[in-house]
């Protein structure tokens, strides 16, 4: 009988807590033919000890030993471990298109690389492996929870002896999944919420959460394909800019989330925008980070306050602030991938099913993901280019 040994690997990102598999998972997925290996540690971050996972039928061992038994290695974030073998099959969120390097480098030693941003996301039946929402939704309700932190002021409306306090006025930018998840959360405070997206369908669901939508006139849709926002002309975003800017001097708090898929995130709060706010508003920009960010002076990480008193937050990994959630959604999903690669006890990479064929970035050392070899195929070019 055909055997698969599952690892998990301690992430080694800087602040990164959350880990690939919860001992909870470990449970659902340890069956006759499929066993599971932990790297020593990979779960104290997210308040899992060595002890949990082997109750829940794991074995541990260090990464070495994690690397030599398992033929499939789940993580967060990219990994390429060393003694890492032809063959052996990599589950995480590599961010391929950002990551070409290393995609080459696993594909020249013949690795599987999964990555599980490349899902299909409007596919009912991929739902349940969505990291992406998953974590999004964290994120987007820790992000919430941080303005409220930094806001000097009460989010609700308050009846005291004291007197009567105002609700805040929040808006949020960019109302995917993220900023969805901001809403509700800033709602459940008591803050007054507006939001606002280029995609006009975005509309219905912001005022089904009782939020209100903020119409620009200056900008036509912005919907692109698969659902995301496309990426807007110049002379859009500077229309774009301009009028956000008139409205956001009138918000205590706002909240960024819009990002264009493998592209830099649009600049929605220009320096501008911010000089017109009130002393002691808030900025958090859930884009921030490598690429940039949705605010113009943000930095990818920390918060600082501008000259006219309004602190400005690079919220960064807002999913590890909260890893024992995140790691338990992410290990669901990762549960539902392995249940979808793995048919008793062999992993099946079928590169012709509509699932696999998406998230399979490169497998047997040739790229499989549509996306990424149009990316391969680029940054060789500009390598050329350039030579
Ligand atoms: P995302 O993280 O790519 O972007 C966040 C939001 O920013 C999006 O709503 C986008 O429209 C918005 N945005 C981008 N550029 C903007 C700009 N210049 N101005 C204002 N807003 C801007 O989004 P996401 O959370 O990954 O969601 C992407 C899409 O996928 C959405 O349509 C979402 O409803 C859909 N989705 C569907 C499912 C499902 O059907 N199962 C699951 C998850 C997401």
């Amino acid at each position: 009988m055909a055997v698969t040994t599952v690892g998990v690997i301690r992430e080694r990102y800087p602040g990164e807590n959350r880990v690939a598999i919860t001992p909870d998972v470990v449970t659902r997925i340890s069956t006759d033919d499929v066993t599971v290996i932990v790297e020593s540690g990979a779960g104290t971050g997210s308040r899992f000890s060595d002890e949990d996972y082997r109750t829940a039928g794991a074995r541990i061992g260090s990464l070495k030993e994690v690397i030599d038994n398992a033929s499939v290695i789940c993580c967060v974030n990219p990994a390429e471990p060393d003694g890492l073998r032809t063959g052996q099959i990599l589950i995480g969120v590599f961010e391929p298109l950002h990551r070409t390097d290393l995609i080459k480098r696993l594909q020249a030693i013949e690795a599987t690389v999964v990555s599980l941003d490349l899902l299909p996301r409007k596919l009912s039946r991929a739902q349940s492996m969505d990291v992406l929402s998953s974590q999004a939704n964290i994120a987007g309700y820790k992000a919430a929870l941080v303005a409220a932190d930094a806001y000097g002021r009460y989010f609700p409306m308050l009846t005291t002896a004291a007197g009567t306090s105002q609700p805040a006025t929040v808006l949020i930018l960019g109302t995917g999944v993220a900023g969805l998840s901001a809403i509700g959360t800033a709602r459940r405070l008591g803050a007054v919420v507006t939001a606002y997206d280029v995609r006009p369908e975005a509309k219905g669901e912001v005022e089904s959460l009782g939020a209100r939508f903020l119409e620009l006139t200056s900008v036509a849709s912005g919907s692109g394909e698969g659902g995301y926002a496309r990426q807007l002309t110049e002379t859009e975003r500077e229309a774009q800019q301009a009028e956000l800017a008139e409205a956001i001097g009138r918000f205590d708090v706002v909240i960024t989330t819009a990002k264009v898929p493998g592209r830099k995130p649009p600049i929605l709060v220009t320096e501008d925008a911010v000089a017109r706010m009130r002393p002691g508003a808030v900025v958090v920009d859930m884009a921030a980070g490598e690429l940039g960010g949705n605010v113009a002076q943000v930095k990818s990480e920390g918060s600082f306050e501008t000259d006219n008193g309004v602190t400005i937050i690079g919220a960064g990994n807002l999913p590890s602030q909260m890893a024992p959630a995140a790691s338990t959604a992410y290990a669901r999903n990762i549960s539902a991938v392995l249940k979808h690669l793995i048919v008793d006890g062999t992993v099946h990479v079928d590169t012709d099913e509509e699932i696999t064929g998406q998230i399979v970035v490169t497998h047997q050392g040739r790229p499989v993901s549509p996306a990424l070899a149009d990316a391969l195929t680029e940054s060789t070019d500009q390598a050329g280019d350039s030579a």
